[in-house]
């Protein structure tokens, strides 16, 4: 039986090359199906920053695999003009050239075989560096921030994939606290508290270098976390990106909820509703998840480009838009109901409702059961009652 030739957008490749009978010769490549929507939202973003600069965009994977990202870079976004495609592993290494020879694209993606980091502070001390840089390990991504930011260009944008979305959720806050510095629990709003200290984490990376950040889109995804972001470098801007650092105080009985700036009511040991203990989560990102305009920007511009997306791509879009400069916090419809002993309300009703009373409520990407409002706790609870009766 051959070696399958697969499609992704407008790639081909293989993850495998040589003898299939023979394991010894057999080289391959790591390839996730299940993260296309990460990548087709990786050509929107490159699509749109070439409408906006109109230059040429010269692009670093340090982890490649495949190449099958990198390819897509170089075949579906006209303003990529170099892609440097990086593997630690021999043998991936082997399969990225052939993928990048299969699409004719040996002018245009140059393979390399060095460890990640490794390649980075190479590239760094032969001051070569990039307009964007795309970081998608297998697990966490935090060990490649530092060399990452000291090769991008200022104004450049870096996207992060992380797939070690269990220790930032609270399932392991021993992995947390020492791969991220930071408190993580199981909470009824973890998945935005994972994300949000992935991204607080980065900055605190980024300052180090004397660079602030601002995060361009940030989600969660099936089972990893994606945020964009790009550098602005001096002390005011470090500065602005410090105060945007903060934690959000949360009570496990009741649901209540606060986020605060960093080292602001570090005493607030209690629950102000219901006097139980309360947990400190962070350090996190307290401010947007991105822009509004960046959301609207890769729907159009898969609409433009013709690149063949799925509908998904747009449904989290459009799910994306309404939140990413909302709350920091999320309300489980479900773990509320529970609490208060009644059925579970319907969720377009309790959003009706609290916009009729003047507060904001949207439906969250994160969560199919919770909803995103500048309402509290108990103005929550409240319509969860009044649409039940
Ligand atoms: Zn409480």
């Amino acid at each position: 039986m051959a070696i399958k030739i697969l499609r992704e957008g407008k790639a081909i490749f293989k993850t495998s090359i040589g003898d299939e009978n023979n394991q010894i010769n057999l080289k391959t490549a790591f390839y996730n199906p299940k993260m296309k929507l990460n990548r087709d939202i990786a050509v929107g973003l490159l699509n749109a920053l070439c409408r906006w600069n109109k230059e040429q965009i010269k692009v670093l994977e340090p982890l490649a695999a495949t190449g099958v990202r990198s390819i897509r870079f170089a075949l579906e976004v006209a303003c990529v003009s170099l892609v440097k495609a990086n593997d630690v592993s021999k043998r991936a290494y082997e399969v990225l050239k052939q993928n990048i020879e299969l699409n004719g694209l040996k002018e245009k993606i140059l393979p390399y075989n060095y460890e990640a980091n490794f390649f980075m502070l190479l590239l760094r001390g032969k001051k070569e560096y990039f307009d964007y840089i795309d970081i998608d390990p297998f697990g966490s991504p935090i060990y490649y921030i530092d060399s990452s930011i000291k090769v991008i260009k200022s104004k450049g944008i870096i996207a992060v994939t992380a797939t070690d979305t269990a220790a930032l959720c609270g399932v392991y806050p021993d992995v947390c606290l020492r791969r991220y510095d930071a408190v993580s629990t199981k909470t009824s709003f973890q998945h935005e508290v994972g994300l949000r200290i992935l991204m607080g984490s980065i900055a605190r990376h980024a300052v180090k270098h004397e660079v602030g950040v601002e995060f361009l889109l940030s989600y969660a995804e099936g089972n990893h976390y994606r945020t964009y972001f790009t550098i602005h470098r001096g002390k005011a801007s470090c500065r602005e990106t410090l105060e945007k650092i903060g934690y959000t105080i949360y009570c496990k009985k009741c649901f209540w909820r606060k986020t605060i700036k960093r080292n602001l009511e570090f005493n607030l040991k209690h629950c102000p509703r219901c006097s139980e203990k309360t947990v400190y989560l962070g350090p996190l990102w307290t401010a947007s998840l991105g822009h509004e305009k960046m959301c609207e920007s890769l729907m159009s511009s898969a609409q433009k480009e013709g690149v063949p997306v799925s509908k998904k791509y747009f449904s989290l879009l459009a799910n994306l838009k309404r939140e990413v400069e909302g709350t920091p916090t999320y309300y489980n419809l479900h773990s509320i109901c529970s609490r208060l002993k009644i059925s579970p309300a319907k969720k377009s009703l309790v959003i009706d409702y609290l916009r009729n009373k003047g507060f904001k409520a949207v439906e969250t990407h994160f969560d199919p059961y919770s909803i995103k409002t500048n309402a509290s706790i108990q103005e929550v609870e409240e319509a969860v009652f009044n649409v039940k009766t």
